[in-house]
Parts: structure tokens; sequence; C-alpha cells
């Protein structure tokens, strides 16, 4: 699976590292990063594409 965060979309809500903290960070960024490959957490990552509030997290198998 690859995981990417648009970032004109993302507006650090942090909702996705709150779901996944082993794949997204928000941290002091301006907006979420995908801090390692989505592998072995694939059901968190979708599940953290499907709340984003923007729809900014995009996965492709
Ligand atoms: S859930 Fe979406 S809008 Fe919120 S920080 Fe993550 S990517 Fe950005």
């Amino acid at each position: 699976m690859k995981v990417r965060i648009d970032p004109d979309l993302c507006i650090a809500c942090g909702m996705c590292e709150e779901i996944c903290p082993e794949v997204f960070e928000l941290g002091e960024h301006e907006t979420a990063q995908v801090i390692n490959k989505p592998d072995g957490n694939e059901d968190a990552v979708l599940d953290a594409a499907d709340s984003c509030p923007t729809n900014a997290i995009e996965t492709e198998e």
C-alpha cells in the first residue's frame, strides 16, 4: 500500500496521528506527515483516511 497526504487539503487536525501514530505525525509541522510505510498498519491507515475531515489522505494498493 502507498499513502500520501495532500498538503493543500490537510488542516492539521491531528486525527490521523491519533488513529495511527506509527504512520502519521503532526508534531510541529503545518500539515501531517507520513513517517513510515503503512506495512502492517493498513487497517489503521484506511481508518485514518476514512476519518480525515478533508479527505487529505490518499491510499493506493
Ligand atoms: S486527519 Fe486529515 S486533516 Fe487531519 S491532520 Fe490528518 S491528514 Fe490532516
